[in-house]
């Protein structure tokens, strides 16, 4: 049951840690330019007026204050920041704790993902790997989203469906079989049907449409109706302990509103990296 275990820690796995975490911090850097495009988008400000482009895939990197174009020695994830002391280095504004915060949390779930990894690293087991690592760059993305926002953008979760179906798609052509695709199938129904009964018994109180659609991309990515069930323990599992002292301290009623969307990304994160051995020795156990 151990993540891992310490004798795989040979000078190869300490290289690609190193490796694995390095990508992880640049796509944390591109995790915080992606939010914070789709925000200006969202809050339908475009950059026009001073002919910086603000598409997600195009235009350069800029400062959010003053827009001035950031140059390489800006934009190394993490210690960037800490050289600046965290302001930027053309209008001296203070540039937020969580550009770094992200970069990092990027870089660790990497190397968690890296590190809980029981397959090879060929064929269509690389595949899944690769596909894994895109899923963290779209859960740390949705999880800043909803976290600062209380919204989980469509911009973000249609492409997590489409990503997700794309896998299925490729495994069962791979295998020439359909026994992932209907194992999929049934837990991606299973979530978002669970989900659109609770959006539609509560008139959208006690989650909000964004969750029943992002329900669907997860379920497919657990990719069964037992590790469903499993990621949505465990996301209800990390809630209640979040909440608990919040609560104690006063800090949040419990009628407040509450982003389900991180617990829901996080649930589904344990389940990607350990969810074969917990149901291995759930059903070891019980049955
Ligand atoms: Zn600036």
């Amino acid at each position: 049951m151990a993540p891992f275990s310490i004798y795989k820690l040979s000078d190869t796995i300490i290289t690609m840690i190193i490796v694995i975490l390095l990508y992880g911090l640049i796509c944390g850097s591109f995790v915080n330019a992606l939010v914070w495009r789709l925000r200006q988008q969202g809050k339908g400000q475009r950059a026009k007026d001073k002919g910086q482009s603000l598409s997600i895939l195009r235009g350069r990197s800029m400062c959010p204050d003053c827009r001035h174009t950031l140059a390489a020695r800006d934009l190394v994830p993490v210690l960037s920041w800490l050289s600046l002391r965290g302001r930027c280095r053309y209008c001296q504004k203070p540039i937020s704790v969580q550009y770094p915060l992200v970069e990092l949390l990027t870089g660790l779930l990497f190397v968690v993902f890296y590190l809980g990894w029981t397959l090879s690293l060929s064929g269509l087991h690389l595949i899944w790997f690769l596909y894994g690592l895109v899923y963290v760059v779209f859960f740390v993305a949705l999880a800043v989203y909803d976290f600062k926002w209380f919204l989980l953008p469509d911009k973000l979760v249609f492409p997590l469906i489409g990503v997700a179906a794309s896998q299925v798609l490729v495994t069962s052509l791979w295998q020439q079989s359909l026994g992932v695709l209907w194992m999929s199938a049934v837990g991606a129904g299973l979530y978002f049907g669970l989900f659109w009964g609770l959006y539609q018994a509560s008139d959208g109180k006690w989650i909000g449409g964004g969750d029943v659609k992002l329900a669907l991309a997860l379920g497919l990515i657990a990719g069964s109706p037992l590790k469903v069930m499993l990621a949505l323990f465990i996301a209800s599992l990390i809630g209640t302990l979040v909440s608990i002292p919040q609560i104690a301290g006063g800090k949040h009623g419990l009628k407040q509103h509450i982003p389900f969307g991180p617990y829901l990304l996080a649930g589904t994160f344990v389940v990607m990296v350990w969810g074969e051995r917990l149901v291995n020795w759930y059903t070891g156990q019980f049955l």
